[in-house]
């Protein structure tokens, strides 16, 4: 039999995931001008985007713009999307096998590293990951509660992830209601009280994974002055080394707007934004009723390991910062799927180019991945769309070799009508068209790009009224 991809035999691939990756994946694969191909998007939540949606500041509008591209993405002929549906749980993977020549997944990472410290399971300790979803009105994280009664707050971690959560927090209220940010997160921030942010950077100002515009930005905030240490800018003799043997450019800039900032006089703004560099989280100290009351850091400098790279040992300088609210951001981690082998160690799946490996040399035909479960928590949104070239590529070869298995129902009248048995609930775009429809015209009424809704409930609520008043 000939390999699919014609007219006759349309090739039929399902994607898992729609957040960047998922969207990429489907865009290369539907621009091959010789393939005939169809793509079924999957998402397990009633909304598309993924982190565009539910990670993504809201102060960041222009950066969610890039949902407009998926949008015709999705108005391509060959494409279809199943939101609400959980594959794993609704449908399995070997349920997906039947109607598919390719199952591509692009899940993320959906949860957070812990720091492995005394304390870290105290009250008022939380991943950064569970605040970034509840402002951002995440369905699973609407219910969470942040004690935003206390004063002090340390964000552990200098990425753009801690830099996103210690500028939330340190927006005024007028800045924050233009935004997309949950009605609830808005509410909560309008009673918040607090005045001190601390950002904390185990290395030092060289090694640090924030980028420059976001930086920048932390000087720019209307209701919070910036404080930068100037001696924690001082270079020490091997970053001075690395910085000038690299001769980088953006680098050189981020250890400049870092001067800046620490050359800001504080203007008397209602809060402070501290950015601390060489220093390291050793215990979360708690009070009587369980809850964090302080964090004990202690001054680290940096040496280099076999590899020449500087890593961050502990002096025996510690202090106490009396802080009553601690985020870690010390990055994402990846989450098993049934059915597919796992790198717990890494949090991904383990893959060559995108094809999953049952072993070191076992391929699993047919099974790829893409995106933050294929390579790991990092990049942005941009970076998603080279990663899925490279898995689109792999696919592409398996299917010229012949490689790819044949499945035993591949009509898409087949696939609905199995997946709206397992899932009645299934959203398709159109679906979600409506939602964001509503969801702007929300927002209109207050100047926000959009009033979100939080719920599954809430979405089928709406759209079943939408539904009886057309
Ligand atoms: P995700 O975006 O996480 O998408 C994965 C999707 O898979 C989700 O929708 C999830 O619900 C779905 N899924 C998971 N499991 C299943 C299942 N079993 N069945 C069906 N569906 C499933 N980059 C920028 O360029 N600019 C920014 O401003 C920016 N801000 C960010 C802010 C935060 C807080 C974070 C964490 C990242 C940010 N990034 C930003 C990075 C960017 O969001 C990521 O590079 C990108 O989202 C990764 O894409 P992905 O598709 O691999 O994963
Ligand atoms: P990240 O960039 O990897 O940053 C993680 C931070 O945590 C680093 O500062 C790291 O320090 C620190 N860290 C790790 N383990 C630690 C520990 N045990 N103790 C103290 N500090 C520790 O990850 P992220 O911030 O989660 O961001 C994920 C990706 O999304 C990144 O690629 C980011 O650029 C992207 N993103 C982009 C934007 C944007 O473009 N605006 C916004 C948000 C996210 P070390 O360097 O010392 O390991």
């Amino acid at each position: 039999m000939s390999n699919p991809g014609t007219a006759d035999q349309p090739l039929r691939v399902a994607v898992v995931g729609s957040g960047p990756a998922g969207f990429f994946t489907a865009q290369h694969l539907l621009a091959k001008p010789d393939l005939v191909v169809t793509v079924d998007l999957y998402e397990r939540l009633p909304t598309p985007f993924g982190l565009v949606r539910f990670g993504v500041a809201p102060d960041h509008e222009e950066i969610k713009r890039v949902t407009r591209q998926f949008d015709k993405v999705a108005a391509k002929p060959g494409f279809r999307f199943f939101g609400n549906v959980d594959v794993g749980s609704d449908v399995t993977l070997d349920e997906l096998a039947r109607h598919y020549h390719i199952i591509c997944f692009t899940t993320g990472a959906e949860t957070d590293r812990r720091m492995g410290i005394p304390g870290e399971d105290l009250a008022r300790s939380h991943a950064a990951t569970e605040f970034v979803a509840w402002f951002n009105g995440h369905p699973e994280y609407r219910d969470r509660q942040f004690d935003l009664s206390v004063e002090r707050v340390a964000v552990v971690g200098v990425g753009n992830v801690a830099v996103d959560v210690a500028r939330i927090l340190s927006r005024t209220v007028e800045e924050l209601s233009t935004t997309d940010i949950a009605d609830h997160a808005l509410e909560a921030l309008r009673q918040s009280r607090v005045k001190e942010v601390y950002m904390l950077g185990r290395r030092g100002p060289a090694q640090a994974a924030f980028t420059n515009p976001e930086v920048k930005e932390l000087g720019e905030l209307a209701g919070a002055d910036i404080q930068v240490l100037e001696d924690e800018l001082e270079l020490d003799p091997l970053s001075r080394a690395d910085v000038e043997q690299a001769d980088d450019r953006k680098l050189n800039k981020k250890l400049e707007i870092l001067r800046d900032l620490a050359a800001q006089q504080p203007a008397g703004k209602p809060r402070t934004l501290a950015i601390r560099f060489l220093v390291s989280p050793v215990e979360l100290v708690g009070n009587e009723a369980g809850q964090v009351e302080g964090l004990r850091i202690v001054r680290n400098r940096l040496i280099a390991d076999e590899s020449g790279r500087l890593r961050p040992e502990a002096t025996d300088h510690t202090e106490i910062l009396p802080v009553g609210l601690v985020f870690r951001s010390v990055g994402y981690h990846g989450v098993p799927l049934p059915g597919l082998p796992f790198d717990d160690w890494h949090g991904v799946v383990p893959n060559d180019r995108g094809r999953v490996l049952a072993s070191p040399d076992a391929p699993m035909p047919g099974v790829y991945v893409s995106g933050w479960i294929k390579r790991g928590p990092t990049g942005v949104i941009g970076t998603n769309k080279k990663d899925a070239a490279e898995t689109v590529e792999a696919m592409l070869e398996d299917l010229a070799a012949g490689a790819l298995p044949s499945p035993t129902d591949p009509e898409p009248a087949a696939v609905e009508a199995f997946v709206r048995q397992r899932q009645p609930d299934a959203l398709t775009y159109a679906d979600w068209q409506r939602i964001d429809e509503m969801e702007t015209t929300r927002g209109e009424a207050e100047g926000r790009p959009r009033v979100k809704f939080t719920s599954k409930d809430e979405i089928m609520a709406a759209l079943s009224s939408e539904e009886h008043d057309r």
